[in-house]
């Protein structure tokens, strides 16, 4: 047993040799620079790897630079990152490549580019180490909890903004200061494909020699964290289709993140005809809240309720063009399929963050 204490060097050393090794071939690292950097951060906030992925590459594909990302219109961002959720992502990185093509001189360390829109001190880290190798330690749910298990840490935490101020001192101790940038990637990796949250790979894991937990065998209790309870939502939505339309609510410009987006209705948003029929069901979770939501289908007047201008007839072949909410695009294309009698619009195929999104 080395306790990471007293035997950082080592500790560092085991990392790094593993990671040269088994590092994903993930194209923010095999063709790296400071716009994919930053894009690949603010998208993986919140976001799986695995799930941005394809995102990521289209991403890339359509705005290649600072200078075509700020050039572009704002509805074209917001529809490139139509299914990662948490949207905010997007506006700010929109707002972020504007400022910085403005910028002179150019931010170069930790604190300018703290300053710029959506960067918070994770991002910052990342972004001053991995594109600049500036040392400093990044800090999050992976990096507190390899952390915590290698010291065997047994306090108790109100939420993650503790547990990351807590183990911030120790993130900078261990941090391999020739090589800031590629330590962050392989702690970030460390925690996302071996010192998992559920079943940690101890067996294979490179830094198992340092592990006082492993070695007492509480990995699973560490690090301890508070939760908030789950709450959990109903939401019942209409299905209202006319002559290759469905009838879709916008959602309204003043309300945050998803502005401007479209989703199915609420039910009672919906003056039907005839009694609503359920035909669909689907849960997912945000944070701590479990959502189901049930989807009926409803002959719905001309207009749907015409005293609610936020709702609108939407053509079938135009619902690639625009902006849908969470999974509504995932569950409408479901509910087509179906339907026989449609005329199939050329809908981009999305793997949703169902149980992160909206
Ligand atoms: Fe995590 Fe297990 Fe490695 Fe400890 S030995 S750091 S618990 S994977």
């Amino acid at each position: 047993m080395k306790p990471l204490a007293t035997n950082k060097p080592g500790f560092r050393n085991a990392l790094s040799q593993w990671y040269a090794k088994a590092q994903r071939p993930l194209p923010w690292r095999t063709e790296p620079s400071l716009y994919r950097t930053v894009v690949s951060e603010l998208m993986a906030q919140q976001t799986q790897i695995k799930t941005m992925l394809p995102y990521f590459e289209r991403w890339m594909r359509r705005f290649p630079d600072f200078e075509t990302l700020a050039a572009a219109p704002a509805g074209d961002v917001l529809k490139h990152w139509e299914g990662l959720g948490y949207y905010t992502r997007a506006r700010n990185l929109h707002k972020l490549a504007k400022a910085y093509v403005a910028m002179e001189p150019k931010p170069e360390t930790r604190e300018a580019w703290q300053a710029l829109p959506g960067i918070g001190p994770y991002t910052s880290a990342a972004i001053a180490s991995i594109a600049y190798g500036l040392p400093t330690a990044v800090v999050d749910g992976n990096v507190v909890r390899i952390l915590a298990r290698l010291t065997d840490d047994s306090r108790s935490f109100k939420g993650n903004a503790e547990a990351v101020k807590a183990f911030s001192p120790l993130a900078e101790a261990v941090l391999d200061t020739r090589n800031p940038g590629d330590h962050n990637q392989a702690m970030m990796e460390l925690g996302a494909t071996v010192c998992l949250k559920n079943k940690p790979l101890c067996t294979v894991c490179p830094v198992v020699d340092f592990c006082q937990a492993r070695r007492r065998g509480t990995q699973d209790e560490r690090p301890r964290i508070e939760r908030k309870a789950t709450v959990k939502v109903e939401i019942d939505r209409a299905w209202a289709r006319r002559d290759g339309q469905l009838l879709l609510h916008r959602i309204s410009e003043s309300s945050g993140q998803l502005a401007g987006q479209y989703e199915l209705p609420k039910l009672d948003q919906v003056e039907s005809l005839k009694p609503a029929r359920r035909i669909a069901s689907k849960t997912r979770a945000i944070t701590h809240h479990r959502i189901r939501e049930h989807i009926y289908a409803v002959e719905a007047t001309a207009t749907g309720n015409p005293g609610n201008n936020s709702l609108h007839w939407v053509p079938l072949k135009d619902l690639d063009r625009i902006t849908l909410s969470g999974p509504h695009r995932r569950w409408i294309e479901e509910i087509l399929d179906w339907t026989p009698d449609r005329q199939r619009p050329n809908l981009p195929t999305h793997a949703e963050t169902e149980n992160l999104d909206r």
